[in-house]
């Protein structure tokens, strides 16, 4: 490992927003955190995987990764995060490295790459991304950028997170990383006002965006810029001029809000888009955030009286499901905020939630869970595939909510399932999000496939009827 790599990785981990971190002392702090990884853990997404993730969502940019064309996988897309613009985000550029250049190393192959990129393409940037391979013949992604930059006169930006660096969250940061080191602050903004922020950590998956934004701008609040969804390379360069941050709760780029806190002196919230009361909160906390900088005091009013309206037409809305849904019972397996934040509008609806992972959470949303079901038995520490499908066989959830990878385990027991996760094709954000949220469960649990799934096979039926009496 490089050292600028090295001291990169030690820099992510003191972080001062990481809980965990501001409890050791100076010396543990410094050394980071040195947890060996699990052998095989990158098959749940390497450090690379993680940078990528993080920044493909800016649309406008040609992002390719320097590497063997195994790393960067799907030649197309990503994970379903909206674009209002261009569609060049979804191209897959590689430079697609083959032996010769392991052996002569393979920098001229990438120079050559992002000319033919901004000759054909014309991008707002290229981001370059540095994989296991390049990194370990000694590829300096960081040179080559930099020469690009000044021959070509566009931005040209290494983003050094190869895979061996570390798990997939490490990589988020890492990408971040490369927004601070080379993006945010080189363009000045237009035009600025009081009602300037930035979305860090959100990544328009399905239109999540689309969902709030609207609000936002019913209150004359700018999104100067969304850190990575639907997001454009000048609005993120001029983002220092924000008066607030908000960080989306997954915290996977907390280091853009505390570095922009230390360097620009803005200020930042945790906040979430999901669930009814959490959406309210986060409007609460932008409006309260920019009148402390400065923005007219009267915005919290009328902050308020939308939410006042909002709260109310999302929950008319879902009430209108009770009759269909009552009853139902829904199992839920996600994590972190989602694991409670989407209870009450499942509730308001008559679902009954019959258990909810909390493996990935935290033990505050474990506390609010406590708060929002009474007690703990709701809470599944870890559900194996086996329970999972034993529980929606016996018909103890008649509905599972969870991410992709469990999918397969509510078929096979021939029940419905919804995606709630990162590969969800529905937008879930926001008040709009929860009444599409049950919509889809209604739609989920109502189809009439599941009635000809459980139905028994013709040959069965003529099996049974030739068995002597
Ligand atoms: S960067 Fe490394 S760990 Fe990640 S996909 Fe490529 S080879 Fe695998």
């Amino acid at each position: 490992m490089s050292p600028s790599l090295k001291d990169k990785i030690a820099q992510v981990f003191d972080e001062p927003g990481c809980e965990h971190n501001q409890t050791k002392d100076e010396k543990a702090r410094k050394k980071g955190c040195t947890k060996q990884l699990t052998p095989g853990a990158a098959a749940g997404g390497c450090a690379f995987d993680g940078a990528k993730i993080a920044l493909q969502p800016i649309v406008d940019v040609a992002h390719l990764v320097h590497g063997p064309i195994a790393c960067e996988g799907n030649s197309w897309d990503n994970r379903h995060s909206a674009s209002s613009g261009s569609q060049l985000y979804r191209t897959g550029f590689t430079t697609d490295i083959n032996e010769l250049d392991v052996i002569y190393g393979a920098e001229k192959r990438l120079f050559k790459a992002i000319r033919q990129i901004l000759d054909r393409q014309d991008p707002a940037a290229v981001f370059v991304y540095q994989t296991c391979v390049t990194g370990l013949i000694g590829d300096d992604i960081e040179a080559v950028c930099k020469r690009a930059s000044e021959k070509f006169g566009k931005p040209v930006i290494p983003v050094n997170a190869p895979g061996f660096a570390g798990p997939k969250n490490l990589g988020n940061k890492l990408g971040a990383e490369a927004l601070l080191d080379h993006v945010i602050g080189t363009v000045e903004p237009e035009r600025m006002t009081a009602y300037d922020i930035n979305i860090i950590g959100e990544y328009n998956l399905s239109g999540e965006l689309w969902q709030v934004k609207p609000l936002l701008d019913a209150l004359g609040i700018r999104v100067l810029s969304c850190i990575s969804g639907d997001g454009r390379y000048r609005e993120i360069a001029g983002a220092h001029r924000a008066r607030a941050n908000m960080m989306v709760c997954s915290k996977s780029m907390i280091n853009v809000a505390t570095r922009m806190q230390q360097r620009w002196g803005i200020p930042f919230f945790e906040g979430s888009f999901y669930g009814i009361s959490d959406m309210s909160t986060t409007l609460r906390d932008i409006a309260r955030l920019l009148v402390e900088q400065g923005a007219d005091p009267e915005l919290q009013k009328r902050t308020e009286a939308l939410i006042a309206v909002e709260e109310a037409r999302a929950w008319e809305r879902i009430r209108a499901y009770r009759q269909r849904l009552a009853g139902k019972k829904v199992l839920l397996i996600t994590g972190g905020v989602k694991s409670w934040s989407v209870v009450a509008a499942l509730q308001e609806a008559g679902l009954e939630v019959v258990g909810t992972s909390v493996k990935k959470s935290t033990r505050a949303d474990k506390e609010k869970i406590k708060e929002i079901m009474g007690d703990d038995a709701h809470m599944i520490d870890d559900l194996s595939p086996r329970e999972m499908y034993a529980m929606l066989r016996d018909a103890r959830a008649d509905i599972m909510l969870s991410g992709g990878r469990s999918q397969f385990v509510a078929l096979k027991a021939r029940m419905p399932w919804m995606d709630i996760n990162q590969e969800r094709h529905h937008a879930f954000a926001g008040y709009e999000g929860m009444v599409t949220m049950i919509a889809e469960i209604d739609k989920a649990l109502f189809n009439p496939v599941w009635q000809q799934v459980k139905a028994p096979a013709p040959w069965e039926e003529t099996e049974t009827a030739a068995l002597p009496a």
